[in-house]
């Protein structure tokens, strides 16, 4: 990867909280850096193959300037700013965006407040699960809103399989299916997108794995690893089910663990023969549709 950097770049826009910045609009100034593949430019020398960067520019300074894009804080306008550029210049894999702003009107002689903020394509793995309503159904509505979401570009999606319940067994078979995508939400962000969905789909926490019309778990963000009370990355259970690793086998067998440095792959042949021992969760009782790739 290499870094494309604008640097300094001046612009009008109306950023405050103030409504005089508003109606007024002021100067801000813009460094973006900006996570570029060259090799294939550079091999060629080839601006078709690369990030235009005086487009870039003139992209930055047009949404700055419109009135449509004003907020109130600079984290939201960096944040907005970085988001923008990764949605329409589709070889930018990060963004890190400085938004400086001289004129802050604090009555104290500065020369500018700034924030730094980057954004980037992360590759996301999931697991979807449901076992009450037509299941089928809402997880194809699942990743129908996942697909919907601005920040989120479908990748590969693995076949639907029937499973067996772990834990509470008396209760329905589930369906299962595990789906990548690239996103630029972050881990908390992309988490409260998916409880979202979850209780869109009419998912009660009643009694923790018991039956429920939608479950849908965070199992990788890219290398990350997160340890947080609402979050835990790479989803802790995963080398002991089935039903999560078979589909996850089907499209992405050589993705490794960040803990272990064991891919996908190599974590099913040693989940498979667990299962001989009846040690692992939720068997795989039926394969009912097709792999697809969403990208
Ligand atoms: P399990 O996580 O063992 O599959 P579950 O999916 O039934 O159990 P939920 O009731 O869906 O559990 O979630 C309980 C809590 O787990 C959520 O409120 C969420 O904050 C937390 N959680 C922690 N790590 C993750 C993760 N990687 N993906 C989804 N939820 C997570
Ligand atoms: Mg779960
Ligand atoms: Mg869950």
């Amino acid at each position: 990867m290499s870094i494309i950097t604008i640097r300094n770049l001046v612009v009008f826009a109306r950023h405050g909280v103030f409504e005089e910045e508003a109606r007024m609009g002021q100067k801000f100034t813009i460094t973006a850096e900006l996570e570029v593949d060259t090799t294939r430019s550079a091999r060629n020398d080839d601006l078709e193959l690369s990030v235009d960067y005086g487009r870039v520019c003139t992209k930055i300074t047009e949404y700055e300037n419109d009135p449509k894009n004003r907020v109130k804080l600079i984290e939201t306008a960096a944040t907005r700013l970085a988001e923008y550029l990764l949605l329409t210049e589709p070889l930018v894999k990060a963004a890190k965006v400085t938004l400086q702003k001289p004129w802050a009107p604090i009555g104290l002689p500065l020369d500018y407040a700034s924030v730094t903020v980057e954004r980037k394509w992360v590759k996301a793995v999931i697991s979807l699960g449901s076992n009450l309503g037509d299941s089928a159904e809402l997880l194809r509505i699942a990743e129908e809103k996942l697909s919907e979401c601005e920040g989120i570009r479908m990748g590969k999606c693995s076949s639907l399989y029937r499973t067996s319940p772990y834990g509470v067994t008396e209760q329905p078979d589930f369906l299962n299916a595990c789906l990548t995508f690239d996103t630029f939400l972050e881990p908390e962000e992309l988490l409260e997108f998916m409880q979202e969905i979850e209780a869109e789909c009419g998912r009660e926490r009643k009694e923790h794995w018991g039956p429920r019309t939608l479950d849908l778990d965070l199992l990788f963000y890219g290398d990350r690893v997160i340890r947080t009370e609402r979050l835990v990355v790479p989803h802790p259970q995963i080398a002991k089910r089935m039903f999560v690793m078979e589909p996850l086998k089907e499209i992405d067998p050589y993705l490794p663990h960040p803990l272990t440095g064991k891919t996908v792959e190599e974590m099913w042949e040693e989940l498979k023969e667990k299962e001989q021992q009846g040690l692992t969760e939720g068997m795989i009782l039926e394969k009912l549709s097709t792999p697809k790739d969403k990208a």
